[in-house]
């Protein structure tokens, strides 16, 4: 049984110092010991810390991030953006998914995330047809992230109108899955993903808008008769158009419908519920359900800025996803979450306002719980039973230089200038070494070639 020692790591208690872990062959720790004697032990090369959960990416999006950047009549809104997603998602293969997806996995476990849920809705050829493996993109998806070696919950998702009650057009005909066949993928993951601790598989409803109501229900219900504990994802108060809608044909804003009229509790993750009413603020975060925060995406969409202080004031829980992969680093994300709230009230340290806590320390371990709980596995500490996902930063990186505990996290959060990222384990296994991960060039250079040929 492998056995490292850490000079200092953060453990749920806090800070440690000589910290011992032991890990199985099935990647869980099953010891961490402060204070111990590191005899007979690996010893780490820097800071430990959890590795940080991605609760929501689309991978192949990718491949397309960065070009939806110009200006021009029609340029400036979400829905303008989705164009050019839909033109990019046309012509891609189960081949060019896997190829994307690897370089995606490969880049978050460099930055520092040790699991991803996948939030996947590109189900379909180019002409709506499913393929004659039924789960060939799920397959690809799931391919790459055992050959990054990053841990993953595969999110089937339901994709079933182009708007509220608007037929989906030739552009969206890839996401479209009948629920009976999207419950059969789901159940072949299911049984396929059994006893692979690297694994889940949970469901994925697109949103409100994509999902007719009478759908949703059974939906949930067919996927907990599956797995009872399977976690649930959908994008939900996303744009202000989006809201509206609703309203006009549901008569609910989307969150106060979810509440009233589906089982939301702590199996469930809203992903960005950017625009909420002061009732909804408080109804999510007494669900349970975690609140799933994009920064830089909902940033670069321009979603608009999450009610932090209150949802967080209300006892709600958050995590932090990449979403459209704009950025592709946790602290990233954290630093944006935290600098939206300052620049709309004026303020300082909004996240940590009324707790005795470092802002940097209080996000990173906040959203490493919610984060754990939105992709339904052991993961996000650095404890007994947890998957042995460990990353390691530099303590002589010019940033994290001569600082310690909550104040290294700050330094991370908030003023890194190149990655103190050197070291990365997943489930006990080293995927990232001093920096490298052992199949960055091969991953690289075809996604190289995809990307030639795709935007050629
Ligand atoms: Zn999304």
């Amino acid at each position: 049984m492998p056995s490292y020692f850490a000079h200092s790591a953060l453990l749920p208690s806090g800070w440690s110092d000589a910290v011992s872990f032991s890990i199985d062959g099935q990647g869980f720790f099953t010891n961490v010991r402060p204070n111990s004697d590191p005899v007979g032990t690996e010893i780490l090369p820097g800071v430990a810390v959890p590795g940080a959960v991605n609760l929501h990416s689309h991978a192949f999006q990718r491949g397309m991030a960065g070009l939806a950047e110009r200006g021009g009549e029609k340029a400036g809104t979400f829905w303008s953006w989705r164009d050019v997603m839909y033109e990019f998602v046309s012509s891609l293969t189960p081949t060019d998914v896997q190829t994307i997806a690897a370089q995606l996995y490969v880049e978050m476990l460099r930055a520092g995330y040790t699991s991803v849920v996948e939030f996947h809705y590109l189900h379909m050829d180019p002409v709506g047809r499913p393929y004659a493996t039924l789960g060939a993109m799920s397959d690809a998806v799931l391919w790459a992230a055992a050959a990054a070696g990053i841990g993953i919950t595969h999110v089937p998702t339901l994709y079933r109108s182009g708007g509220f009650d608007a037929p989906v057009t030739d552009t969206q005909r890839r996401f479209v899955m009948d629920p009976d066949m999207l419950l059969l993928l789901l159940e072949g993951l299911v049984a396929e993903s059994a006893g692979d601790p690297q694994r889940r598989v949970g469901l994925g409803l697109h949103s409100l808008r994509a999902v007719p109501h009478e759908e949703l229900g059974s939906m949930v219900t067919a996927a907990w008769s599956a797995d009872s504990e399977a976690p649930i994802h959908i994008h939900v108060a996303e744009q202000r158009r989006e809201v509206e809608e609703c309203v006009a044909a549901l008569g609910a804003r989307p969150v106060e419908w979810l509440v009233d009229n589906s089982p939301l509790d702590s199996r469930w993750c809203t992903i960005h519920a950017t625009h909420l009413s002061p009732d909804e603020i408080r109804k999510l975060a007494s669900s349970g359900a975690v609140a799933g925060l994009c920064p830089t995406t909902e940033a670069n969409l321009g979603d608009g800025i999450f009610p932090l202080p209150d949802f967080l004031g209300a006892g709600g829980t958050i995590g932090i996803g990449s979403d459209s992969h704009v950025t592709v680093d946790p602290v990233g994300e954290l630093r944006l979450l935290e600098y939206g709230q300052r620049l709309l009230w004026e303020s300082r340290n909004v996240a940590a306002r009324g707790r005795d806590q470092s802002t940097g320390a209080f996000l990173y371990q906040a959203t490493l719980k919610g984060g754990a709980r939105a992709a339904g596995r052991p993961v996000g500490a650095l404890a007994e039973g947890h998957r042995a996902d460990i990353v390691i930063l530099d303590p002589d990186h010019p940033t994290l230089a001569g600082r310690t505990g909550d104040t290294l996290l700050d330094s991370w959060v908030f003023s890194a200038t190149g990655s103190p990222v050197t070291d990365v384990m997943v489930g006990g296994r080293w995927v990232v070494r001093d920096g490298h991960h052992a199949s960055e060039e091969p991953i690289a250079a075809r996604y190289r070639t995809a990307m030639e040929r795709l935007w050629a």
